[in-house]
């Protein structure tokens, strides 16, 4: 009989990916974590999704389900459910909730799906001015995401004079679109959102108001970030980051009383069913149950106080990150933060995001170019989108984040360096950079720095492996 090692260790008997899996990790160890959507799940949230709940079929809601076996699962999903109302300070009587998605992305689709009929219309923040795929962009040779190909999408946008959201535009552009929906979320954006001017607006024009908290999950829960539940009908978000959980999505949406006519009658929400069904069997199959419980973990770890203090340290971090970078004579978008990331506008140092971006991760330092409000195109964006969770979780503080700012800005210096140097096209660049030995030399002793540095701080999650 053929041996298929099914208890068999990774390490024996797939050492071909256990051996990319430690190269990895030793990535992640070595380098300096700066995405602002990425963060570092904890150990018992890894324990829970590698567990054998990913082993089981359960389509359909907890105590409804299409395959039997289910009643363990059942109890994991309602935990899930009850821990992430919990979480968010929700009464179930007005509240309900949806753990199913897959991911950010999903969620969203569901929720679009269910509430807003094909081809109806949804305003999102413009993807190159900080909003995200998933809120519908299209560019005139393609609708990009498939938001705008199975719903009309119209964006509104950031003023680039002040780099803030441009409200009134917004408002006077709705008006005439007449959107079904209107999404309040961000990818890319330091600044606090104004969900009571969104609603204002959202009701002016007879609009469902979405909040996609994606990135700021994790500081709303705690109450670091203004509080999109006050105002929205549906809340979305992805788990994995300033959340710190595994990859996953969640879908709040209200119940109850919508609004009461002048007449006295009351409208019910009717979001509950909808919903539901889009995210199954709507759009997906089984749920994912490993992730389910690890998001229930990491729900646990949001309501413990060291999550607060936590988050307050990201908020303090990015400040020092923000203050240290404009006191290098660095241009900020928006003149600061509120949150967990900066916009760093490369425009005054005559650079783009493309090369910096480059550099910084040839010395160890993980960020990712990005639009800065005004550029003139989408595909070579001026900027660097950098966010303080990810090293927190590894337990820096603010005299560290400055040792950090030292180290970006030689990698920047670096960058102009190679750049008056070489040939206008960046495949000049990516050459000198690859090739020329004295850059390759003063690459390897920054990098030499920023690896002794990172690996002072120890990676939560597994010391196994
Ligand atoms: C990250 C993000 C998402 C989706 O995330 P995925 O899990 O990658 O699909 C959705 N909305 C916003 C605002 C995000 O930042």
């Amino acid at each position: 009989m053929a041996d298929f090692k099914l208890s068999e260790d990774i390490k024996s008997s797939d050492p071909e990916m256990y051996d990319l899996i430690r190269e990895e990790k030793q990535r992640q160890k070595r380098g300096l974590e700066m995405i602002a959507s990425e963060n570092f799940a904890s150990k018992s949230v890894l324990q829970a999704l590698g567990s054998c709940l990913s082993n089981k079929y359960s389509e359909g809601q907890p105590g409804q389900r299409y395959y039997g076996g289910n009643e363990v699962i059942d109890k994991i999903e309602r935990l899930c459910q009850k821990r992430a109302l919990e979480a968010f300070g929700l009464d179930p009587q007005l509240w309900g909730v949806n753990v199913q998605p897959l991911s950010g992305s999903p969620a969203n689709f569901a929720v679009y799906t269910g509430v807003v009929e094909p081809h109806g219309r949804i305003m999102g923040l413009y993807l190159p001015d900080g909003g995200h795929l998933s809120h519908g962009f299209m560019t005139q040779q393609k609708k990009v995401s498939a938001t705008s190909v199975f719903f009309e999408s119209f964006p509104y946008k950031i003023d680039p004079d002040t780099g803030l959201i441009d409200y009134d535009q917004l408002h006077k552009n709705a008006l005439l679109f007449l959107p079904r929906m209107i999404v309040a979320g961000i990818s890319c954006y330091s600044r606090h959102l104004d969900y009571k001017r969104f609603r204002e607006i959202a009701d002016d024009v007879g609009a469902y108001l979405l909040a996609d908290m994606a990135h700021v999950s994790g500081l709303v829960a705690v109450g670091c970030a203004p509080n999109p539940f006050e105002y929205c009908d549906i809340v979305s978000t992805t788990t994995h980051k300033t959340l710190r959980g595994p990859r996953s999505g969640i879908i709040f949406f209200r119940k109850g009383v919508r609004k009461t006519l002048k007449n006295g009658e009351k409208v019910m929400y009717d979001l509950e069913k909808k919903i539901n069904d889009a995210v199954f069997p709507g759009l997906q199959g089984g749920p994912h149950n490993h992730q389910i419980a690890a998001v229930a973990v990491a729900l646990k770890q949001v309501m413990d106080p060291a999550f607060k203090t936590y988050q307050q340290q990201v908020l303090s971090n990015a400040k020092t990150l923000c203050s240290a970078l404009q006191s290098k004579g660095y241009y900020i978008v928006s003149g600061g933060t509120d949150n967990h990331l900066v916009l760093l506008d490369l425009r005054p140092n005559k650079l783009d995001g493309a090369r910096a971006e480059k550099v910084l991760e040839e010395i160890g330092i993980a960020v990712n170019k990005n639009t800065c409000p005004g550029d003139k195109s989408a595909l070579k964006p001026s900027g660097l989108r950098i966010g303080t969770p990810a090293l927190t979780s590894r337990n820096m503080k603010e005299d560290d984040l400055k040792k950090v700012v030292d180290f970006i800005d030689m990698g920047i210096k670096l960058t102009q360096e190679i750049h008056s140097s070489c040939g206008p096209m960046l495949k000049d660049f990516k050459a000198k950079l690859a090739e020329d030995p004295d850059v390759v030399a003063k690459v390897k002793a920054v990098k030499t720095q920023v690896e002794e540095f990172a690996l002072q701080f120890p990676l939560p999650g597994f010391e196994e492996w």
